[in-house]
């Protein structure tokens, strides 16, 4: 394919906000050319294909955040997009089940934020939940969203990569934006000079975003997600089973998923992760990124601002298979550590650190100007928000560029 060198739009990454800001730029500036730069051979290759699939409903969130409007909007599009495209969608819905007295608070203000959000959600007993799905532990009361559902991630990236190049939008995969040099763009293909740059590049968005002045006080700090697969003719979950979460962290906690394909996973974990692609074994080896990550995961550990160090050792200890197990196992009557045999592909959180106040950013977080715009924040459930994220980030463009 002939590379357009000066595309009026740039946008690096392929990953869902990649491509669906793409579609929308396509919407909003109808006679744009637009170009995505991929250093991988394809799209989606790191979180956007390698997530739960959840299409989260919206009531985890605070009313004043970005995420609680944008997910429940985005969970009824993708709804609607995977049906008008014959794509595969779990309506499964999801239990989130106390375990004991002190977590009947925390359904409480679940509950409260899925009211603000007007997010259907509806109190239940654990008689109810038992009906819902016999295996559940439920003590005394658990919360019932029909609206969750789980979708094939991957399947849903081909999707909307196939409606990209029939809009006439180019994906350049095994293209790496290595760095910005007297304005150009400077890739592993060859220079560009875009009208205007859109950083969409997960795990690396920071060190982008550094080039063009922005991401001063941010660092992305990877988290890693394991999966533990229940084995085939075993257990069969009819709904997802999540714990009330800690919500001074953006983790959901250990959890059951259903897949769009009515598997039952175990996860994902949130285990800090020594570089950013450390998938398994020394994939991806970085020695730079090791030294800086370790720095930043000892300054998180002594300020211990949002109980990092606890959890930096349960979520270690989630490498064994019998304590992911036995811990998942709390939500659950009755599973047994050989119920659960194969590990799935893990994914990587590409989560921001303000790097001055020691705290994890809990919303999505963007920066730009009227030359370049920096996705830092898209971290869960930005899959499930991605459309209508997109129209936002790019009407905030189209502001910037008016400026
Ligand atoms: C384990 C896990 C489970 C999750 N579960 C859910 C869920 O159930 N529901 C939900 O809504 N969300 C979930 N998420 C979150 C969701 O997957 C992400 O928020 C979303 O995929 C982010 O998309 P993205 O396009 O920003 O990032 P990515 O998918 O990471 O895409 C970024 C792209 O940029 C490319 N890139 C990076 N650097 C460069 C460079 N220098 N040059 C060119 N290209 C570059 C990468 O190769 C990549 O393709 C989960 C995430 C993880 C990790």
């Amino acid at each position: 394919m002939t590379l357009n060198k000066h595309p009026d739009f740039l946008i690096i990454g392929a990953g869902i906000v990649g491509l669906t800001i793409a579609l929308e730029i396509k919407k909003q500036f109808p006679d744009a050319t637009i170009s995505i730069l991929e250093k991988e051979k394809q799209p989606g290759m790191h979180s956007s294909g390698r997530n739960s699939g959840v299409l989260h409903a919206g009531f985890y969130y605070t009313a004043d955040s970005l995420k609680a409007r944008l997910c429940r909007d985005g969970n009824f599009a993708w709804r609607e997009y995977c049906e008008e495209n014959n794509l595969t969608v779990n309506q499964c819905g999801k239990l989130v089940v106390a375990r004991n007295a002190e977590e009947l608070n925390g359904l409480d203000e679940l509950a409260r934020r899925a009211k603000v959000n007007k997010v259907e959600l509806k109190m239940i007993s654990a008689i109810e939940s038992a009906e819902i799905e016999p295996q559940a532990y439920t003590y005394e009361r658990a919360l019932w969203s029909p609206t969750t559902a789980t979708v094939n991630p991957k399947e849903v990236v081909d999707s909307i990569q196939n409606k990209i190049r029939s809009n006439g939008i180019s994906i350049h995969n095994d293209t790496a934006y290595l760095r910005r040099s007297d304005g150009e763009v400077v890739s592993s293909n060859g220079s560009f000079s875009p009208g205007y740059l859109i950083n969409a590049a997960g795990l690396y968005a920071d060190k982008i975003a550094v080039d063009y002045g922005f991401s001063q006080n941010y660092k992305i700090l990877p988290f890693k997600g394991l999966y533990l697969y229940a084995n085939d003719n075993g257990l069969k979950l009819k709904t997802n089973v999540y714990p009330v979460p800690d919500l001074r962290n953006p983790f959901l906690g250990v959890h059951f998923t259903v897949t769009a394909e009515n598997k039952t996973k175990i996860g994902p974990t949130a285990i800090p992760a020594f570089w950013r692609e450390n998938y398994t074994g020394w994939d991806g080896f970085n020695m730079e990124e090791l030294v800086d990550i370790i720095g930043i995961d000892a300054s998180l550990f002594l300020a211990n601002n949002f109980g990092f160090r606890k959890l930096a050792f349960k979520e270690m200890q989630k490498y064994s298979k019998k304590k992911l197990v036995k811990l998942a196992g709390t939500l659950l009557n009755n599973i047994k550590k050989d119920d659960f045999k194969k590990w799935g592909a893990p994914g990587i959180r590409a989560q921001l650190i303000n790097t001055k106040t020691k705290q994890l950013e809990m919303d999505f977080k963007y920066e730009g100007d009227n030359r370049s715009f920096h996705v830092l924040n898209a971290v869960s459930p930005a899959f499930t928000c991605a459309l209508p994220f997109s129209e936002l980030l790019v009407s905030e463009i189209k502001k910037k560029l008016n400026g």
